[in-house]
C-alpha cells in the first residue's frame, strides 16, 4: 500500500543530497535529507539506523528517547546509597582481574570522598589496559552492594586526558532505542545534529489541523521535539511513567492518533473485502473431535464458535485468539483450519521460529492425517526438490495445510485458494507484518480470514490501542486436571539444594528443566553458557541422562533432542529460552530457570507453562544472582504469587511500560515512542473522536502521519 513511497526512492534522495554542505540543505523538508549528511555517518552507520526504522532526519527526530539520566553533576563516592545512579570522577588506584564463580575486571576509583569498586564481568585486554592506575575516570553507573562493599557493574566510563576541562552535562542525558553497534553516545550525537538542523529549518511539517491543536491546547510540533531530546534539568526524571508535560502530550496525542487512524483505515479496508465464505464440513468435525482424547472445554467451544461465524462470514476474519499458556489454543487452531479446509479452501500456518512451527507440524500431521488431509512444510531452510515438490503441491490445491516460518509468504510461495491464515505467537510479528501479510495473502478478488494466536495475554489497555483492529476471542478457562506450578526464588548460592531437588525428582521419575538466561543480546554467548551448565549439571549428576538444546543447533538435532526429552530417555534437559514456546512434556514437573531476573514476566511466565501439564504437582525455581535490585524483587516476587496470566501481564506493563512488555527490541513491533497507554489512557478518547474528524474532512494527512510515527510498513517485513 506504500508502494510508491519504498525504501529505493528514498535511498536515492540520500544519495544526490550526500555531498551538499548542511546549510544548503535548510530549505528542505528534513524527511528529504539523508543520514549520510551528517557528520560521522557514513553508508555503514547509515545500514544500523535503517535496522531501527531511521531513514532520515526527521526519522531521527522522532527516535525519541526511553528514558533520562541526569549527569548534570557529579557525585561524591562518600555519600552513596544502594540504588542510586550516579555520576563519579576521580583516580583508579587498584585494577585487576579477579576470580571468583565468575572471572571479572575489578577497579577501585577513589575521589576526596572516598573510594569504590567498579566490576566488569565482560572486557577486552585493551579495556584492561586503559583502566590502569593512575588514569583519570568519569563513569555513570548505578550502586550495588556486591563483593567489595558498594560497587558499579559494568558502568559506562570514559578515561579523561584532562579532567578538569571536561565538560559536564547541562540537560537531562536521553538514552535512546539502540541496536547492537550503535551505541548511545553514536545516537546522541546524531540527534543533537538533528536537533541544529531543525533550529535552522523549521521545517518540520506539522501534520495537525490548526483548529484540533487549539482546541486541544497542544503546544508547536518543533517546541515538543526540543523539549523530549533535550530536556531541562528541571524536568522530572520520571518522565515517561511521570507527570504529562505539555511537550510529551502533543507528541503522545499526536503518536496515538497516527497508531488510531492505521488500524481505523487497516479495519476500513478490511470491511470492504470480500472473504471466501467457508462453510463448515461437520462430519470432518466430528470426526477430528473423536479422536481426541478429551473433551473441548466451554471456553474452546465459544472461541471456536466465534470464529466460526466469522468464517462463514462475506468479509475477511480479523481475530485475536488470547489464551494463557496451556489454555488449549492449538485445538481451537485446528477446529478452524477443518472449518476452512472442509469448505475446500487452503489454511497457512505460520509460527514466529523453526522451532515452534515444527511442534505444530507434529501435532497437526498426526490429527489430520487419519482424516486424510495433507499437510505441508515450508521454511526458510527448505530447499531444492524438497521446496519446490511442497510448492507445486500448492499450486495445485493438493497441500491443504501448510505450516511453517515467514517463509509461507515468500513471492514465489503461490496458493490455489488460500481461505485462512493463522498466525501463532502474535506479539512477535506485530502489527506492520499483519498489514502487509493480509495483502501478499490475496488471491484475485478474495482475501483470506486471519486468526492470529496469542500466549502472552494482552492487557486491556493494550489490546484497546495496539490491538484495535482486531476481534477478540479469549480462552479463560484451563482443561480440567491441571495442578497450579508452586513457585520459588532462590538465590545462587543455593545452587546446591537446587540440584539436590532435580536429583529427587528425576529419581522419582519425573523430568526437569534447566533454563539458561545471559544479559547479552548475543544468541553465541547464550549457547556457550547453556553448554557449559549442562556439561557442569552432567558431572555433578552423573547418574541423569542430561540433554541440551539451544538456537545455534540445526533443526534436525534440536527436533531428536525433543524426541528424546518427550520419550523420557532424557530426564533434565538444559535449554536457553528456544523452549519458551513449543515444547509440550506432561511428564517434567520441575523448572529451574537461572537469572530469572534479566527476563521479563511474560517470558517467565511463558517458560513456567512449559511444566504444571500433568497430574503431579510442579515446581518452579527462580535461581536469581544476588544483588537483586528492587524492582527484579517485585518482579519475581509477582511470579511467586500468581499463575494466572493476565494479572501478571497488567504487572508487567505497570512494571515496566508498553514498550518493553511488547519487545522493542525486536525491529518491527508495534511500540509506542512517547505514548504510554496507562498514563496517557485520559487522551484516548480525544484521540478517538480526532481520528474520526481527520479521516472525514483531512483525509490527506492520513498517511504522512502514519509513516512518521510508524515507518514505511515495508521496512518492517522480512518476508
Ligand atoms: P496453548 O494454549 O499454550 O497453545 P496447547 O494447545 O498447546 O496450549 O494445549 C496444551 C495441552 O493441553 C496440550 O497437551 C493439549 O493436548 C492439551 N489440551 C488442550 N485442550 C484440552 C482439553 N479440552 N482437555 C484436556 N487437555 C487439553
Ligand atoms: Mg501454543
Amino acid at each position: 500500500m506504500y508502494a510508491g513511497t519504498g525504501i529505493p526512492q528514498r535511498l536515492q534522495i540520500g544519495n544526490h543530497s550526500k555531498d551538499r554542505p548542511v546549510s544548503a540543505m535548510s530549505s528542505q523538508q528534513l524527511d528529504q535529507i539523508s543520514l549520510t549528511s551528517l557528520k560521522g555517518v557514513g553508508p555503514a552507520l547509515e545500514k544500523k539506523f535503517h535496522q531501527l526504522g531511521i531513514y532520515n532526519v526527521q526519522d531521527l527526530l522522532f527516535h525519541l528517547p526511553l528514558r533520562y539520566e541526569d549527569r548534570t553533576r557529579i557525585d561524591s563516592i562518600g555519600r552513596l546509597s544502594v540504588g542510586q545512579h550516579v555520576q563519579l570522577q576521580g583516580e583508579i588506584i587498584g585494577c585487576n582481574i579477579q576470580f571468583g564463580r565468575r572471572r571479572s575486571l575489578h577497579c577501585v576509583l577513589r575521589d576526596n570522598s572516598g573510594v569504590i569498586s567498579l566490576r566488569f564481568f565482560h572486557f577486552s585486554a585493551a579495556q584492561k589496559k586503559s583502566l590502569h592506575s593512575g588514569a583519570q575516570l568519569r563513569c555513570y553507573g548505578e550502586v550495588r552492594r556486591g563483593r567489595a562493599g558498594m560497587e558499579l557493574y559494568h558502568p559506562e566510563y570514559k578515561v579523561l586526558q584532562d579532567p578538569d576541562s571536561e565538560p559536564i552535562a547541562d540537560s537531562l542525558t536521553p538514552i535512546y532505542p539502540a541496536t547492537e553497534g550503535l551505541q548511545q553516545g553514536r545516537l546522541r550525537n546524531v540527534a543533537r545534529q538533528a536537533l541544529e538542523l531543525l533550529e535552522r529549518s523549521e521545517q518540520l511539517r506539522d501534520y495537525l489541523p490548526p483548529q484540533l491543536v487549539t482546541k486541544l491546547r497542544l503546544q508547536s510540533l518543533t517546541d515538543a521535539i526540543r523539549h523530549v531530546h533535550q530536556p531541562p534539568i528541571d524536568t522530572s526524571l520520571n518522565y515517561l511513567s511521570g507527570a504529562v508535560n505539555p511537550g510529551q502530550k502533543r507528541l503522545a496525542f499526536e503518536e496515538l492518533l497516527a497508531h488510531r487512524l492505521c488500524m481505523r483505515r487497516f479495519k476500513n479496508d478490511s470491511n470492504k473485502q470480500t472473504a471466501p465464505q467457508l462453510l463448515a464440513d461437520n462430519e470432518l468435525l466430528t470426526r477430528y473431535l473423536r479422536q481426541l482424547p478429551f473433551v473441548l472445554t466451554n471456553a474452546q467451544q465459544t472461541a471456536y464458535q466465534e470464529i466460526a461465524s466469522d468464517l462463514s462470514g462475506a468479509c475477511p476474519m480479523l481475530r485475536l485468539l488470547q489464551g494463557d499458556v496451556g489454555s488449549g489454543k492449538t485445538v481451537v487452531a485446528a477446529l478452524s483450519a477443518l472449518h476452512a479446509i472442509g469448505s475446500d479452501y487452503q489454511v497457512a500456518l505460520m509460527a514466529p521460529t523453526e522451532i515452534l512451527a515444527e511442534q505444530h507440524l507434529l501435532n497437526f500431521r498426526e490429527w489430520f492425517e487419519p482424516l486424510g488431509i495433507t499437510v505441508g512444510w515450508l521454511s526458510g531452510k527448505s530447499k531444492g526438490s524438497e521446496r519446490k515438490k511442497t510448492l507445486d503441491s500448492l499450486v495445485t490445491g493438493m497441500c491443504q495445510l501448510l505450516i511453517g516460518t515467514h517463509a509461507l509468504f515468500q513471492d514465489e510461495v503461490v496458493y490455489a485458494r488460500l481461505g485462512l491464515i493463522i498466525i501463532d505467537e502474535q506479539h512477535r510479528f506485530g502489527v506492520h507484518q499483519r498489514l502487509a501479510l493480509r495483502d501478499k495473502a490475496a488471491t484475485g478478488d478474495l482475501n483470506p480470514h486471519q486468526l492470529v494466536m496469542t500466549a502472552t495475554p494482552i492487557p486491556r489497555t493494550l489490546a484497546m490501542s495496539a490491538y484495535a483492529d482486531l476481534d477478540n476471542s479469549i480462552i479463560d478457562e484451563f482443561p480440567p486436571g491441571r495442578t497450579p506450578v508452586n513457585t520459588a526464588v532462590v538465590a545462587s548460592n543455593r545452587r546446591d539444594e537446587v540440584v539436590q531437588r532435580i536429583d529427587n525428582a528425576c529419581s522419582d521419575g519425573n523430568q526437569a528443566y534447566w533454563v539458561c538466561t545471559l544479559i547479552e543480546e548475543s544468541e553465541t554467548l547464550q549457547c556457550q553458557a547453556a553448554e557449559a551448565t549442562a556439561k557442569h549439571l552432567a558431572q555433578q549428576l552423573p547418574h541423569l541422562s542430561v540433554g541440551l538444546i539451544h538456537g545455534r543447533m540445526k533443526s534436525k538435532q534440536k527436533r531428536e533432542m525433543m524426541e528424546r526429552f518427550k520419550g523420557g530417555d532424557l530426564q533434565l534437559l538444559v535449554a536457553t529460552t528456544v523452549i519458551e514456546i513449543g515444547v509440550d512434556v506432561p511428564n517434567a514437573s520441575l523448572m529451574v530457570i537461572e537469572n530469572p531476573e534479566r527476563l521479563g514476566l511474560a517470558q517467565l511466565h511463558q517458560l513456567r507453562g512449559r511444566i504444571g501439564r500433568g497430574s503431579v504437582h510442579s515446581h518452579c525455581l527462580l535461581l536469581y544472582q544476588t544483588p537483586l535490585s528492587e524492582s527484579s524483587k517485585q518482579r519475581l516476587a509477582v511470579m511467586r504469587e500468581s499463575t494466572d496470566g493476565f494479572y501478571i501481564a497488567e504487572k508487567d506493563l505497570e512494571l515496566r511500560g508498553p514498550g518493553q512488555v511488547l519487545g522493542t527490541q525486536q525491529a518491527g513491533l508495534m511500540t509506542f515512542r512517547v505514548a504510554d497507554i496507562g498514563r496517557d489512557a485520559a487522551l484516548l478518547d480525544e484521540v478517538r473522536d480526532a481520528s474520526e474528524i481527520v479521516l472525514t474532512q483531512f483525509p490527506e494527512i492520513v498517511d504522512p502521519l502514519i509513516r512518521r510515527w510508524l515507518g514505511d510498513i515495508a521496512n518492517y517485513v522480512n518476508v
